[in-house]
């Protein structure tokens, strides 16, 4: 018996229907996600009604006998229902059908049909109908109409979602007594919550469904934004269980600061302290720096780079594009290397004969500091000893890339520590296992309601002022067509001997069309100005080219250059006093921001243009209109952040910082305040009296969402 054949295919997994495999596609897996998948609105099928009271655009439900149905072959095949409640009659055309659907329809049937109701040439109307014989108990509840997906029908989804609900574990997992803080009552539970948002009675106020004022939704917020809070917080609680290197400040701080060509502004002193008191502790450091454009982040990381050094650790520095690695490198080593640190350089069009010297630079501990783009965290890289990593423009780097980041950077080295008050000795030392600090620095400012939200766990440093003697930019709205105006103006600045930039846009449907754009400007342009050199800059040239574009213009031999968006992050050319950017109704309001924030570098009075066309339009969009304005009425990043934020709503804002952060589904954190505020009271509490509480309700809410809320 033991040699009968094997069941070969026993332990293959059944494959995935299409409307599972959608399921899966819209992250509705687990029981608990399908109970928490929310209608989006809901149908009212528990009455019918007249047809001599339907109004056309509304969703009807009527019963009647037809009286009529025929198929029409010429023109478009199609069925033909007339369908007579006795106060009007209404015509159902289908034009795909079966001949059981004729069956169904027939002359006689009494059927129940159900769809948005038209009034047209042949009176009211319906287009394919649900229908089904009539009778039956009408809903009792109203219907969901749930967010889906293409290829999982409404049906499909509804029974899943039914399904969820009732398998669905839904016990309570926030200690009573704190809800009653902001109930005051006790009201809905989440089960009771998530039984009538599925299926609502019909007597309920609608609008309050809507505008999720119901007490039910309520509930479901505040439970949504306690998770938020309760995984940020395990997050930063995991962390400060982790070591790091002890980083106390030394002299290289001091030679530093003495060897700079300016005075720390406070705030920058500020942020500095801040950062070395965080080196200084046994604990990683998790730090955000914002700080407007040219505010002086650049300067707070050397420094914090020379504690790291001092202590005998290593330092990794990374920026998002070559040009800003380049930048960056050129300035470390101006201001580090006269002080005897060496640093070595990474990036990915490195020749390789090149790499291998900084690799084993690294790999030595020769090298204090390493700079470089996305190269640095690239396998092959073996760092002897890193105890901070800096991420500049980190909202640049991607979801997935920040992800790789965190984990490449934050491995931990193993290190010999010498036990306290014991001679040098082999058997005085032990192994402990350290995490790098980590800072990042961005000059996209986070809204102080999000940082509540999304970056609770961060710490954050702010830079809010600039370094002193700026003159601040003065930002034109100016159309097109005065096109003219603007290039004269640039042939001023060229006088006085400044530089301008001039950016065109990028269009991200066609890289063509945008090379094509910035090239004709560079012709256009070039031509104009006959005896000035004028370069041009694209995503598309190679990294050498430019390299070399960029020296030109740094070192001020060039006087105008033409670029896509490659110069948005970081790039620092003092003399340059003109910005013009071309269609900038097509930019987002942070982009624009971080654009200008090439000019104004220096000491004289700088100005940006933004170049507007409508192209066929009569007028920019309601949208191209406010962030213009904004760009016009502030310079202060904060509040163009803030405004930002304002037009696009939450959910877009965080996606184009790429944030990856686990977006609240129900919340909004325009409105719902005081139940962030609750959340993030109760969070800690919940974490130190329930943790078993607390761990099963991050799990219901994020599943595997909770590593993403990290990045
Ligand atoms: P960002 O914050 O945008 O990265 P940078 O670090 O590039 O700004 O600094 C912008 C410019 O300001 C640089 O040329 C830098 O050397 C200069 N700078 C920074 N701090 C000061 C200061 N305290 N006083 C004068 N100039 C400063
Ligand atoms: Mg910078």
């Amino acid at each position: 018996m033991t040699d009968a054949p094997r069941e070969p295919s026993k332990s293959l997994p059944k494959p995935l229907s299409g409307p599972q495999k959608a399921l899966r596609k819209l992250g509705l897996e687990r029981a608990i996600d399908l109970a928490l998948h929310l209608p989006l609105r809901y149908e009212d099928e528990t009455r019918l009604q007249r047809l001599s009271e339907v109004r056309a655009g509304e969703v009807a439900q009527i019963e009647g006998v037809v009286t009529h149905c025929e198929v029409k072959i010429s023109g478009h095949r199609q069925l033909l229902v007339t369908l007579d409640d006795g106060t009007d009659t209404c015509l159902l055309r289908f034009f795909t059908f079966y001949p059981s659907s004729q069956k169904a329809l027939a002359v006689g049937q009494r059927i129940r049909a159900r769809g948005e109701i038209k009034d047209g040439f042949n009176g009211l109307t319906m287009m394919h109908p649900a229908f089904h014989p009539a009778g039956g108990e009408l809903a009792v509840a109203l219907t969901p109409v749930y967010p889906t997906v293409a290829g999982l029908p409404q049906a499909y989804l509804r029974r899943a979602v039914q399904g969820g609900l009732s398998r669905a574990e839904l016990s309570d997992t926030v200690p009573l007594n704190n809800l009653y803080e902001i109930w005051l009552q006790p009201t809905w539970n989440l089960r009771e919550a998530l039984l009538f948002l599925h299926n609502p009675t019909p007597d309920v106020a609608l609008v309050t469904l809507q505008d999720h004022s119901h007490p039910a939704w309520q509930r479901l917020k505040a439970e949504e934004l306690l998770a938020q809070q309760l995984s940020q917080l395990q997050a930063k609680r995991a962390r400060a269980r982790l070591r790091a290197p002890v980083l106390a400040l030394g002299a290289l701080h001091e030679g530093l600061l003495a060897a700079l060509p300016f005075q720390l502004t406070p705030a920058q002193r500020r942020v500095s302290s801040e950062i070395a008191h965080d080196l200084a502790r046994p604990v990683p450091m998790h730090r955000l720096l914002q700080g407007d454009v040219g505010s002086g982040k650049t300067v707070v990381a050397a420094l914090a780079a020379a504690i790291c050094i001092d202590a005998g650790w290593q330092c990794a520095l990374m920026a998002p594009t070559e040009i800003l690695a380049t930048q960056h490198f050129a300035k470390l080593v101006s201001w580090l290397e006269p002080l005897g640190i060496k640093t070595a350089w990474l990036t990915g069009s490195q020749k390789a004969r090149e790499r291998r010297e900084m690799l084993a630079l690294i790999a030595s501990g020769e090298a204090g500091l390493v700079i470089g783009t996305h190269a640095v965290i690239q396998d092959k890289v073996v760092f002897k000893n890193l105890a901070l990593a800096i991420i500049d423009e980190q909202h640049r780097f991607g979801v997935a890339q920040r992800l790789a980041l965190r984990s490449k950077l934050t491995a931990p080295t193993v290190h010999d520590e010498p036990v306290e008050g014991a001679a040098a000795s082999t058997s005085s030392a032990r192994t402990v296992e350290v995490e790098p600090h980590l800072l990042m620095m961005t000059a996209t400012p986070i809204p102080r309601t999000l940082a509540m939200s999304y970056y609770a766990d961060l710490d954050v440093s702010t830079i809010d002022e600039l370094p002193p003697g700026r003159t601040p930019i003065i930002t034109k709205v100016v159309n097109e067509a005065r096109r003219d105006e603007v290039i004269a103006r640039i042939c001023a600045q060229l006088e006085a001997g400044r530089q301008i930039y001039w950016v065109c846009p990028l269009i991200e449907e066609s890289e063509a069309l945008d090379l094509s754009n910035a090239t004709e400007t560079h012709a256009q342009l070039s031509a104009a100005l006959p005896g000035v050199m004028v370069g041009l800059l694209h995503s598309r040239m190679a990294v050498a080219e430019k390299k070399a574009v960029m020296s030109l213009f740094t070192a001020g031999q060039m006087g105008l250059l033409v670029s896509t968006t490659v110069i948005e992050v970081g790039v620092d050319v003092p003399n340059a006093s003109l910005m013009v950017i071309e269609h900038a109704e097509r930019f987002g309001l942070s982009q624009l921001h971080q654009l200008r924030g090439r000019v104004g570098r220096g000491a004289a009075a700088s100005a940006c243009v933004l170049l507007y066309s409508t192209g066929d339009a009569p007028r920019l969009s309601e949208t191209a209109r406010a962030r213009l304005k904004a760009m016009a009425e502030s310079n202060d990043g904060f509040e163009i952040a803030r405004r930002d934020l304002e037009i696009r709503g939450p959910g877009e804002f965080l996606g184009a910082r790429q944030s990856g952060a686990a977006m609240l589904r129900f919340a909004d954190l325009a409105l719902d305040g005081a139940l962030l505020a609750w959340a993030r009271r109760l969070a800690p509490l919940m974490l130190d009296q329930h943790p078993a509480l607390a761990e099963k309700h991050v799990l219901r809410w994020l599943g595997g969402k909770a590593e993403f809320l990290k990045a």
